[in-house]
């Protein structure tokens, strides 16, 4: 049976992949949603080729700009926040989630709320409000199927069972652009430098957090979430061939471990035909021309994102929402050249320090602590720039 399919995010990379496996397998997945943030005329191509019943574009102006570039379009036409709540409400089988950054919340929350399958790929939604999103999926039977691969990889080898009785949990990180630079290499890095991954292309926001090993970070809050496994239990092992993505320890010794090419394809076609698997284009892995896979200790002296969110993930309550919250603001101002590259941790450091405290109850808490959290994070910005 087809499957019908939502796709928050349709003009980022992960959109890219996700239309990718729907056009390859078109008796397999048809689209029901379309959205996007600015990209009005990516957006009219995409529903030209796509029909899909409902669009979602980030402001009026975008919307206007999409009824030019798509006269022909008969769908609904939704805009902004409240539009892709409501786009969220739209029943389909599986709703993929691929908007970057704390914006991909709200709908995040409502197609938890709806039953069926959330391939989720917005990491930031379970950092900032793990434990709220997880319930709400649970109380409403709704799956939800990482597509992050390192968490997709672990999927794959534990099924939905707990990570409870595991002896160790680990995700494997590439080590970014500047694995082997010093803190006064990478203190003078530039946007270009940092989002020039040398195995994953991503969105700017994701490649900087990969070159600050704050994706990592993210991701082992991430984990903590979404396999209900204790924060000891969780490791990072850097490994640049991004071959192996994810291995889980049992009390045993045993370990297992997913190894695949680096292509999102490959995660996200396993969440898109859950429990089935389908060809996704992605490379043959050929072991013998890869030839040799490294491993090392993750440097957290180099990398002080990754202990921040270590920190965070220890401390709970409003610590990962405040560590999110700094980070995105923190990238945004050294995309946009207000800031230097070391200073994402200082202000990360900074903020998470005054105001990670406190203890969270909901989705009203939730964005209070956001909003909060981003302000003083945006004062930290403006106070670096006077100097
Ligand atoms: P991207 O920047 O390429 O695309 C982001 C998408 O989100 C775009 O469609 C954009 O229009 C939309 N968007 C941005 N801001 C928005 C807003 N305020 N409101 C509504 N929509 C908005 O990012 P990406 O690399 O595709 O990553 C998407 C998410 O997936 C991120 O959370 C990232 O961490 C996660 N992820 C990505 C990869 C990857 O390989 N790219 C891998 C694992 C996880
Ligand atoms: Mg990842």
């Amino acid at each position: 049976m087809q499957r019908r399919i939502s796709l928050f995010g349709a003009t980022g990379t992960i959109g890219d992949n996700v239309l990718d496996l729907v056009a390859r397998h078109p008796e397999r997945f048809s689209i029901a949603v379309l959205t996007a943030d600015k990209n009005a005329e990516k957006l009219a191509q995409l529903a030209a080729k796509f029909q899909p019943d409902c669009v979602v574009i980030g402001s009026d102006a975008g919307c206007t700009a999409f009824k030019q570039a798509a006269p022909d379009f008969n769908g609904t036409v939704l805009v902004g926040e409240a539009g892709l709540v409501e786009a969220a409400r739209v029943s389909v089988d599986v709703a993929v989630m691929a908007i970057v950054g704390f914006a991909g919340l709200a709908p995040s929350l409502t197609c938890a709320a709806q039953g069926g399958i959330l391939a989720l790929a917005n990491k930031e939604a379970l950092v900032a409000a793990g434990p709220l999103l997880m319930q709400t999926a649970h109380e409403n039977k709704t799956e939800i199927l990482p597509v992050d691969s390192e968490h997709n990889a672990i999927f794959q080898l534990l099924g939905t069972q707990s990570g409870r009785d595991l002896d160790k949990m680990v995700l494997t990180a590439s080590g970014g652009p500047f694995r082997t630079w010093t803190s006064e290499e990478m203190a003078k890095a530039t946007p270009a430098q940092a989002v020039a991954h040398p195995n994953w292309t991503m969105g700017a926001k994701i490649s900087v957090d990969s070159a600050t090993l704050m994706n990592k970070g993210l991701e082992l809050i991430e984990a903590h979430y979404l396999f209900d496994i204790a924060p000891e239990k969780l490791d990072v092992l850097v490994h640049k061939q991004s071959i192996v993505h994810g291995l889980v320890y049992f009390k045993d010794g045993s370990v297992l471990a997913q190894k695949g090419s680096p292509d999102m394809r490959i995660p996200l076609g396993y969440c898109m035909a859950y429990p089935e698997r389908i060809e996704t284009g992605a490379a043959a892995l050929d072991l013998a021309s890869v030839g040799q896979l490294d491993f090392e200790a993750a440097d957290r002296a180099r990398f002080p994102c990754l202990a921040l969110a270590e920190q965070a993930m220890r401390a709970g309550g409003a610590a990962p929402i405040v560590l999110n919250a700094a980070n995105e603001i923190a990238v945004a101002a050294f995309l946009q050249e207000r800031m230097a590259f070391s200073a994402i941790a200082d202000l990360v450091a900074d903020i998470l320090a005054r105001d990670g405290e406190r203890s969270v109850d909901g989705l009203e808490a939730i964005l209070e602590i956001d909003k909060a959290a981003r302000l003083a994070a945006e004062n930290f910005v403006k106070k670096g720039a006077v100097a």
